[in-house]
């Protein structure tokens, strides 16, 4: 299986080619809002759980059959990319192939209490942890993290990497109603981040279908009042995707498409813009997937999402 999926229509990157280096869904946490649903290995162990080269290759293999199709290179992952052993000699190797390419990493910042961790991300142009909560309870109910991490060791951790890191670091914090929305968990989020000084503050809330039934976002009323709590000047609420299309060749849609919305639930606008097929093209390859029950329909806030069976 390819380790490169994409691209992948990003509110935040544009264009993003998702690297996936972590088996689904192998994650230090259990996230309610998860759109890769529920983790099925819970875990802090790293490992090399693919040969680097083997990454590389289907780097090769996509950008020789669609050489325009990424703004940026994004470890991202249905799961938590730093659970992969050798991720800064990956970081690495991906740079010096591809130099034109920013590297991004998106991680849940579980692990960054480890030096190892915060050394390896080092190589990356951007890193993107999430902090959703301050407050012990509220961290176990939202994220329900493996048994070993704690709101303190999330804090200290993401303390460290601004410490250590010379990249970008934009920090995402991801609002769910009935949980982390409080003035008194906003609150301390936001003197947390005034502290830590990121470059910026990412404020997302739940828009695709979430791991957790019941789980709801914050309307855009809502977004705007939360903004007033997190640090003026760096912090914005994330907006839906705009980039435009490029169209590419296609070579096999449906298994596309399938590997896509495996990792994000995706809606047909943007499954069309994301792979570069027109929407006649994109239906004929759903309707193979839902002819052979791979995929279903999730509706959520007014739109329809592309989910794999098992979601929907
Ligand atoms: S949202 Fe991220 S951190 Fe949370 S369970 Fe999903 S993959 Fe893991």
């Amino acid at each position: 299986m390819t380790t490169v999926f994409g691209s992948v229509p990003s509110r935040r990157l544009g264009r993003s080619l998702g690297i996936d280096v972590v088996p689904p869904k192998t994650c230090s946490m259990d996230c309610v809002y998860c759109e890769s649903g529920p983790t099925t290995c819970l875990t802090l162990e790293r490992k090399p759980f693919v040969e680097p080269g083997k990454v590389l290759r289907d780097l090769d293999t996509h950008f020789s059959r669609y050489p325009q199709s990424a703004e940026v290179l994004t470890f991202s992952s249905a799961g938590e990319p730093t659970l992969y052993e050798p991720l800064g000699e990956l970081i690495r190797a991906v740079k010096k192939r591809f130099p034109v390419l920013p590297v991004i990493v998106l991680t849940n910042g579980s692990l960054l209490w480890d030096s190892r961790v915060r050394a390896d991300l080092t190589a990356a142009d951007r890193v993107v942890p999430s902090l959703d909560a301050v407050s012990e309870e509220v961290f176990q109910k939202l994220n329900r993290p493996h048994g070993r991490l704690t709101a303190s060791l999330m804090l200290e951790g993401l303390e460290a990497l601004a410490k250590d890191y010379s990249g970008q670091l934009h920090v995402e914090v991801m609002l769910v109603s009935g949980m982390n929305d409080t003035p008194q968990e906003m609150e301390a989020l936001g003197r947390f981040l005034r502290r830590v000084d990121p470059e910026r503050v990412e404020l997302n809330t739940v828009v695709r279908p979430p791991s957790e039934p019941g789980t709801t976002g914050l309307s855009p009323e809502a977004m705007q009042r939360a903004a007033r709590f997190f640090p003026d000047g760096i912090s914005r609420i994330i907006g839906r995707y705009q980039g435009g299309a490029v169209m590419q060749p296609e070579a096999n849609l449906p298994a596309r498409m399938l590997s896509l919305v495996k990792r994000r639930p995706c809606t047909m606008d943007e499954m069309i813009l994301s792979l570069g097929v027109s929407p006649e093209e994109a239906a004929q390859a759903l309707k193979k997937l839902e002819d052979s029950r791979r995929v279903g329909r999730y509706a959520l806030h007014g739109r329809e999402y592309i989910c794999p069976r098992s979601r929907t």
